[in-house]
């Protein structure tokens, strides 16, 4: 293990060991910097999430964890189920993947410590103390102790929840609160992506590694009867027919997890001089499942401009600047169209026919759905 303490100073400290930090850490380490990753948790774990992995983000991933792309099945085709039963479908080229969190998660984390990024999992974040011209003072705690650290570049990869003192707390417009559920199933087979209505919100259905299914909700809070709900699966059948019936002999693989509140296009205040990446830059609606996409491509990014300044002219307070400026422009026109998408598609009877009609017909479904990616070429302009 390399030193720690405040006598040595990495090139870059990471916060949070997710899809986002893992990569920042993996990609900054590969690019030769002494990089530091911190993660509260301990891998591998649970996580609310669709575990669709979308088309743009697989290049990368192939490179950090070549083993989990040979086991995650491809998905090439997404069905939306409205309320009313019907079904429409379109293609999804090039395909996506799925994968679960548990693997996914740790074998991100396992590919960063292989690249010689130093991961630390069990260490909080509780402090950062900034230096005039860049980079800082870090204070985390690790069994039970407190510890610091000094980095030429922060890198904060900590998610929809975080907190730590010297930056500001990230702003929640107040918005409509939204519940996140997921389960894995056995028993029933999945190929595509398969999309349900709900009265309340949707539920998705997606083939992850070893035959399994995953199942994720995304319900209002104010939905009827959920609120001390015991039996979740139970409850989403109740809130739509046709997805009863495709859960119908499904057997409960691992526990239900549920997250909650979740805001959608929570908006963030940014602080001068640290590189945000994925959902602690700013939470977008999953509803297209670009989320893990975003945080590994953006904190790729952010680990390739820190590098860049550090052995440039040493600006990372710049660099920072412009690498939230290349995020929101690769991010813009995705945040504008899975917001709109979900509202069309969960519409009231019989606007979502209408909606999901017209999107399944020609290319247009998968169009859309390009709109929802990661636009690398804006990021670059
Ligand atoms: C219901 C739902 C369904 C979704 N479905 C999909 C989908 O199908 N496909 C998709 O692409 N996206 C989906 N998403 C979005 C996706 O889950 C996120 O975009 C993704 O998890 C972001 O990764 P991240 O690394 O930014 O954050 P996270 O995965 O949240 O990782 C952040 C890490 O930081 C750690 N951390 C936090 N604070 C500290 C601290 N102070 N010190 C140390 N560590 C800290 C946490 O423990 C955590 O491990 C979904 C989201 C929801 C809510």
């Amino acid at each position: 293990m390399a030193a720690s303490g405040s006598e040595r100073v990495w090139d870059a400290a990471v916060v949070g060991g997710g899809p986002a930090g893992a990569i920042a850490a993996w990609r900054a380490a590969r690019l030769g910097l002494r990089v530091v990753v911190l993660e509260r948790g301990r891998f591998p774990r649970d996580k609310v999430c669709g575990e669709f992995v979308s088309a743009e983000a697989l290049p990368l991933l192939a490179q950090a964890a070549p083993e989990l792309m040979a086991a995650a099945p491809e998905i090439a085709a997404a069905e939306w189920i409205t309320l009313s039963g019907r079904r429409y479908a379109f293609p999804l080229a090039p395909a996506a993947r799925g994968i679960s969190r548990w693997r996914l998660d740790a074998q991100l984390w396992a590919a960063a410590g292989a690249a010689l990024a130093e991961t630390r999992s069990g260490a909080i974040v509780r402090g950062w103390r900034p230096a005039p011209r860049g980079g800082g003072e870090l204070e985390f705690t690790f069994a039970g102790h407190s510890e610091r650290l000094r980095a030429r570049a922060l890198i904060v990869a900590a998610g929809r929840w975080w907190r730590v003192a010297g930056l500001p707390v990230p702003g929640i417009a107040p918005r409509r609160a939204w519940v996140g559920v997921k389960a894995h199933l056995a028993g029933i087979p999945a190929r595509a992506l398969q999309m349900f209505a709900l009265r309340h919100g949707y539920c998705g259905l997606a083939p992850v590694e070893d035959g399994g299914v995953n199942v994720c909700a995304l319900v209002r809070a104010d939905a009827p009867g959920l609120s001390g709900c015991r039996d979740i699966v139970h409850w989403l059948s109740a809130a739509a027919p046709p997805l009863a019936m495709r859960l119908h002999g499904a057997a409960m693989a691992r526990p239900v997890q549920v997250t909650a509140p979740v805001y959608l296009g929570r908006g963030v205040a940014l602080p001068a001089g640290v590189f945000f990446a994925g959902d602690a830059g700013g939470f977008a609606d999953p509803f297209t499942g670009a989320g893990l996409a975003r945080a590994m491509l953006g904190g790729a990014l952010a680990a390739e401009m820190a590098a860049a300044a550090l052995a440039g002219d040493g600006d990372v307070i710049r660099a920072a600047a412009r690498h939230a400026l290349a995020v929101r422009a690769a991010t813009r026109r995705a945040r504008r169209w899975s917001g709109w998408l979900r509202r069309w598609l969960t519409a009231p009877p019989p606007w979502q026919d209408w909606a999901a009609a017209a999107l399944a017909r020609g290319d247009m479904g998968q169009s859309m759905a390009a709109r929802t990616r990661w636009d690398a070429a804006a990021g670059r302009r």
